[in-house]
């Protein structure tokens, strides 16, 4: 199959672009390299540097091809609260560019990366995709209003689409920002520096972590899967896991001891989140198969900047 998939150049855009390419698809990438990196790219994926509103670019990118991945966006909550309309502009318009384009060049098939970040606090677990979205940021907000106008126009115009709901990907080359650092690229680099690790809030709030290759495996799978159309599927590990756990594993996993203090009165987001995989086993025949200690030993194994830091 022929594929376009914008934001390659990311952290899950690349394994996916790679391992399309891996079983024999053609890859055609779009990313504007604001935070992705094409060196994390296979030489067999044409990666295109671009903007995702940027219309005349998609209808020539988008000829021949079967299907879209749409991952281009930006992704980090707390920096959403403080820039709402640049989170809008890339995640919320620039979808709505790419699902015009689409419609113009003809292309029937997309699946968006979603995000678990939508359902917010809720009072049950584990999450199910019928729960009614309780979003507490722009990003997650804009994750929601992207779903609609992709199941809408998609609606409107006759193509198959499908949102991938995804929760707390990691592994090997997550972005690390100076700060607003996800919690396990973060603990991980403290403990092999034997820095401080600051746990916001009691540590007790929960969140689903799935590893990266699990996460690519369910997107791939959405690619050949029969009757997804219209669907949103939660992709995660369907285990809820707590900050205080995860630093114990981390531990664990490089044998260091980093200083741990706590921050109480920072804001941490939702107290739980756990992905129900009943559609996603259902609809992909996704089971994730990596636990989060063999998770974190290969994201160290394979992640240059840790092993840097262990020599
Ligand atoms: P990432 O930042 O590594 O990837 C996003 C990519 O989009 C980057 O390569 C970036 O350069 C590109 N991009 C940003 N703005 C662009 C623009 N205007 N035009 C073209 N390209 C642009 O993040 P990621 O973690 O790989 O996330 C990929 C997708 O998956 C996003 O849509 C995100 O919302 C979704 N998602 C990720 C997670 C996770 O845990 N990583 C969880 C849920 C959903």
């Amino acid at each position: 199959m022929r594929f376009l998939i914008t934001g390659a150049a990311g952290f899950l855009g690349a394994p996916l672009a790679n391992n399309l390419v891996g079983d024999g698809h053609s890859v055609v990438g779009l990313d504007d390299l604001s935070t992705g990196d094409p060196q994390r790219l296979a030489p067999e994926v044409h990666l295109v540097r671009g903007d995702i509103n940027d219309r005349p670019k998609l209808w020539t990118l988008l000829q021949d091809v079967d299907c879209v991945y749409h991952l281009a966006a930006r992704v980090i909550v707390p920096e959403s609260l403080l820039y709402p309309r640049e989170y809008n502009l890339v995640n919320v318009s620039g979808t709505v560019t790419l699902m015009e384009a689409m419609r113009d060049v003809g292309v029937h098939r997309v699946i968006f990366t979603s995000s678990g970040s939508i359902y917010g606090n809720q009072r049950n677990q584990p999450l199910r995709e019928s729960n009614r979205p309780n979003p507490r940021s722009p990003y997650a907000v804009s994750k929601l209003a992207a779903e609609y106008y992709i199941r809408t126009i998609g609606d409107l115009w006759g193509m198959e689409t499908v949102c991938l709901r995804v929760f707390n990907a990691y592994g090997p080359s997550q972005r690390l920002p100076p700060s607003h650092a996800p919690v396990i690229p973060y603990c991980l680099k403290q403990a092999l520096e034997n820095g401080t690790i600051v746990i916001h809030g009691d540590g007790k709030q929960t969140r689903d972590y799935v590893y990266v290759d699990d996460a690519v495996n369910a997107m791939a799978r959405a690619a050949t899967a029969k009757g997804i159309n219209r669907l949103i599927i939660n992709v995660g590990s369907g285990k809820e896991t707590s900050v205080i756990k995860i630093v114990q594993l981390v531990l664990q996993v490089t044998n260091m001891k980093p200083e741990i203090v706590y921050n109480q009165h920072h804001d941490s987001g939702p107290s739980r989140m756990c992905a129900d995989l009943t559609l996603a086993k259902k609809k992909l025949g996704y089971t994730p198969n990596i636990s989060l200690k063999e998770g974190l030993e290969r994201t160290i194994q394979n992640d240059i900047r840790f092993q840097k830091k262990l020599l």
